[in-house]
């Protein structure tokens, strides 16, 4: 098929906005697609060339693609930079350089949509020494020979920014109208959530019809759409809906399939990309802890400080982008634990239409425990009591609160529904502002802080009572040079025993009389059954915890331990930040 015919669709897509329309134009792009050509319509139209879960990628440097434009066009650079500041669409840019071109090709064949697929394949499995240069002349031998509306979406592709608005699910509509029945949809969206391939569903459309969806499966090494939850606001809700439930801690991290067998293992995300070169540690862990079989396994990864053995910010993870030497010190320096929920295939089986609880016993059967990956902690049960005390713990081992699977419930890839519910603490809110601690205790480090303090014990103070109540261990912000000073700091504070103004559940290895105040910048404020700032203030039973602490690296040298932030002012902040975050709920990841 011509190239042109797809631009054509292209175009009008983009003109509109009523998915409605948006739908039957694809419908009609669809109906006139050969045979051959229906998979790379569909990879284009979601712009790319595979599914993402291949982790192929154009995403060409813009500037590379400004160069190829000057040389295929023979515009000089200052004439392309100018219109790439007036459009700021590279596409636009391609556009109007093509249609402005000194050289005109000498005899141009029209572009078959074979020929762009397979050129921009090509660019994309370029690599290595001299790609660069191989990469540019393959885009400018289809520039060479592109009309101009033509270059404009083949530039959008190199660069990543398709522009078309056409969501996943309007491409499964589409699909089902062309090959099936409306009454079809769902069999072709599950082919889809269970495949996450869209190419592929379409090939087997057209060549099976909408029977053959049934030959699509979990498959080792294709990741399936994630299984999401609804959301309630309290525990009786929820019990009201599943009756006896297994309630899962909800970790806060980032959310991994494994697919592993003997010889190799792959790890996607939630978006379905392959992240394996972020996670060695998970690698490894997996590779031990799954010995001799095929599975899929579903968790998340959370990093966890070594030193306190307490649940880090999810973004110490997110941050692995970088080189290989660099994601192996990360994974050094903040390890993840994978904490594995689910179980989705077992040896040759697909475990998904089976029930929870039997997908929950063949993971617990398959991961055996170790400092990389372990099962969630769960608890069956169908009592707001005991449901509610598990909330607390779940909070004080770090967590965000439960997740509440139904029993029964099968994996409903890519769905949402009632079937998992997540309850997140109503109890923590934004910490926007610095608060000045004191230091009344430490524990002792462990591995690369031997022979000094892992964390130091914080509290804020109680100016009613007189006390200094513990709210934080703040291990995190030090700099090597003043950990390793740390305790020479403190010999003038050390006590044997807690001192007599203190108040705190935590035993430390080491108390300090409380004088020295540090700077701390949390992530937010939260209830803690732990800690015993404002104990009983927000709820009975429990006090208010600093999530994320961090030291800033500000002595407040000029503050008496007196002078620093009170239970009472963390209680107003909490007030305050609470009411923020309510009208500005946090933005999903
Ligand atoms: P969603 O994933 O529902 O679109 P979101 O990205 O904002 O929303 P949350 O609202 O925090 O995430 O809740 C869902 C996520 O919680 C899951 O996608 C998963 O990554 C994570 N999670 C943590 N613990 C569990 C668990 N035990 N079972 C299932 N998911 C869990």
């Amino acid at each position: 098929m011509k190239f042109s015919e797809v631009v054509d669709a292209y175009e009008k897509i983009e003109a509109t906005t009523k998915r409605l329309e948006m739908t039957e134009l694809l419908v009609g792009l669809l109906r006139r697609t050969p045979r051959e050509d229906l998979e790379k319509v569909v990879y284009l139209t979601q712009g790319r060339i595979h599914p993402d879960y291949e982790g192929i990628e154009l995403g060409l440097a813009e500037k590379m693609v400004m160069r190829v434009l000057t040389h295929a066009t023979g515009l000089d650079d200052a004439r392309i930079g100018r219109l790439w500041k007036e459009k700021g669409d590279l596409g636009l840019v391609a556009q109007e350089a093509i249609a402005a071109r000194r050289q005109r090709p000498l005899e141009s064949t029209p572009l078959t949509t074979a020929k762009v697929y397979e050129h921009l394949d090509a660019i994309a499995r370029e690599s290595g020494e001299g790609s660069q240069e191989r990469k540019i002349r393959l885009l400018s031998d289809l520039l060479g020979s592109a009309t101009p509306r033509e270059a404009k979406y083949v530039v959008r592709m190199v660069v990543g920014q398709m522009r078309l608005g056409v969501a996943d699910m309007t491409i499964v509509d589409a699909l089902a109208a062309t090959f099936a029945t409306k009454a079809d949809r769902p069999r072709v969206e599950r082919a889809y959530n269970v495949s996450s391939d869209l190419g592929e569903v379409a090939r087997v459309l057209a060549s099976k019809g909408v029977d053959g969806l049934k030959d699509i499966h979990l498959k080792l090494f294709r990741p399936i759409r994630a299984m999401l939850a609804e959301r309630l606001e309290t525990l009786e809700e929820i019990f009201e809906r599943m009756g006896k439930a297994a309630l899962e801690y909800k970790y806060d991290g980032l959310r991994v399939q494994a697919h592993v067998s003997p010889k190799r293992i792959e790890l996607f995300s939630r978006h379905l990309e392959n992240i394996t070169g972020q996670f060695p540690e998970i690698v490894d862990g997996l590779r031990s802890a799954i010995k001799d079989r095929a599975a899929i396994v579903e968790g998340e990864a959370v990093p966890v400080d070594p030193n306190t053995g307490e649940f880090l910010p999810f973004q110490e993870v997110s941050r692995r982008r970088g080189r290989k030497t660099e994601v192996e010190r990360m994974s050094k320096e903040f390890p993840v634990t994978l904490f594995a929920f689910d179980c989705l295939l077992r040896s040759e089986e697909d475990l998904t239409a089976r029930p929870y609880t039997e997908r929950r016993k063949a993971l617990e059967g398959v991961v055996h425990a170790s400092d990389e990956i372990r099962p969630s902690t769960v608890r069956v049960t169908d009592d707001v009591k005991q449901a509610e005390a598990f909330f607390d713990e779940a909070l004080q081992a770090g967590c965000e609160g439960l997740m509440a699977k139904a029993l029964d419930s099968t994996y409903d890839a890519g769905g949402r529904g009632y079937q998992w519910i997540k309850f997140k603490k109503e109890y923590s809110a934004a910490l926007s502002d610095t608060i000045d601690l004191v230091v009344i205790g430490a524990f002792a480090g462990r591995g690369k802080r031997a022979g000094t303090y892992g964390a130091l014990l914080m509290a804020a103070y109680d100016d009613v009572a007189d006390v200094f109540r513990t709210t934080c261990k703040l291990g995190t912000g030090f700099d090597d040079e003043t950990l390793y000073a740390l305790p020479d700091r403190f010999k003038g504070e050390r006590r044997d025993r807690r001192p007599a103004r203190v108040d705190s559940k935590l035993e430390p290895d080491v108390w300090f009389e409380p004088k020295t105040v540090l700077e701390v910048r949390g992530a937010e404020i939260t209830v803690s059954p732990i800690h015993t700032c404002a104990w009983g203030v927000l709820r009975p039973g429990a006090g208010l915890a600093i999530r994320f602490p961090r030291f800033t690296g500000r002595w407040r040298d000029d503050k008496g331990p007196e002078d620093a932030t009170t239970a009472k002012e963390l209680v107003e902040m909490y007030g305050r930040q609470l009411k923020q975050t309510k009208k500005e709920p946090a933005s999903s990841r």
